[in-house]
């Protein structure tokens, strides 16, 4: 088992710990998610540069910011701030509320209200590009947030603008909060879609370390590139995968033990 593989489930054994013991969460999306963020923290950006707030470091912008647990989880595991904070998830007076507050150390930018962080990452790529800086700028986008229109404004100006430093990833698990993403607004062709607007697109298993590295680190002059990450909603535990009602449920105690076994067994078989 790749150590970055073995990580994003420890990182998961993390956000199912906070979400059992709040209530409070979307779980589903947030193991989804979670070897694209475990890729960019531990093996693509220069997490130390982002914790100094260096002016020549990477950005990264989570816009489906509904899965801020699984940002906590890496960030706590990268000295952002105490682990311990994360049992104050969504609490009153917290730092770590559901949807990420740029109040926390590591946030550059609060999201949540979704279709909002591409336009965000496309201004803060024009900008680095202006200053010359070599820092390359990601955005994390879900499948169901396709349907904002404000994301293909943003995807429209990205090609105006040539931005090369720029890399949007959609976390495409083929669901959302009330169903199947191609029953609610369909996605289908969505290579192609992008493609039409002028960016490279690159499709990849999103829970294959490598395959997520190589894609990421991809580089076409003059041109944004899009990562289709190809993943699984709940992915880790039967109890949760492919069923769209986990977006936003919470597990009984039966079901945190269940889930918790199904985690523990991955990282043990090393499958
Ligand atoms: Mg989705």
């Amino acid at each position: 088992m790749s150590d970055l593989r073995k990580i994003a489930f420890e990182r998961r054994l993390d956000v199912l710990e906070m979400i059992h013991d709040t209530k409070a969460g979307h779980i589903g999306g947030s193991m989804s998610c979670m070897d694209i963020l475990v890729a960019l923290y531990y093996e693509i950006m220069d997490a130390e540069k982002i914790r100094s707030r260096s002016e020549d470091r990477d950005w990264f912008i989570l816009s489906k910011g509904h899965c801020g647990e699984a940002l906590y989880a890496v960030l706590a595991d990268k000295g952002f701030f105490p682990k311990e904070e994360l049992g104050s998830f969504a609490q009153f007076n917290t730092r770590l509320p559901e949807h990420p507050s740029h109040h926390l150390p590591g946030i550059e930018i609060g999201t949540g209200a979704l279709g909002h962080g591409l336009s965000a990452g496309v201004g803060v790529a024009l900008s680095l590009r202006r200053q010359k800086k070599a820092s390359h700028v990601y955005v994390l986008m879900g499948d169901g947030e396709q349907a904002e229109g404000s994301v293909w404004e943003a995807i429209m100006a990205a090609h105006k603008f040539d931005l090369d430093n720029l890399t949007a990833i959609v976390d495409r698990n083929c669901l959302q909060i009330s169903g199947a993403t191609e029953d609610i607004m369909p996605l289908e062709n969505l290579w192609k879609r992008y493609a039409s607007f002028g960016w490279h697109i690159v499709e990849c298993d999103g829970h294959d370390p490598q395959a997520v590295c190589r894609s990421l680190t991809l580089r076409i002059p003059d041109t944004p590139v899009m990562v289709i990450a190809n993943t699984i909603k709940g992915y880790g535990s039967p109890v949760m995968e492919n069923k769209a009602d986990w977006h936003h449920l919470i597990p009984t105690d039966e079901q945190y033990v269940r889930i918790k076994d199904d985690l523990l067994k991955h990282i043990g078989s090393g499958k």
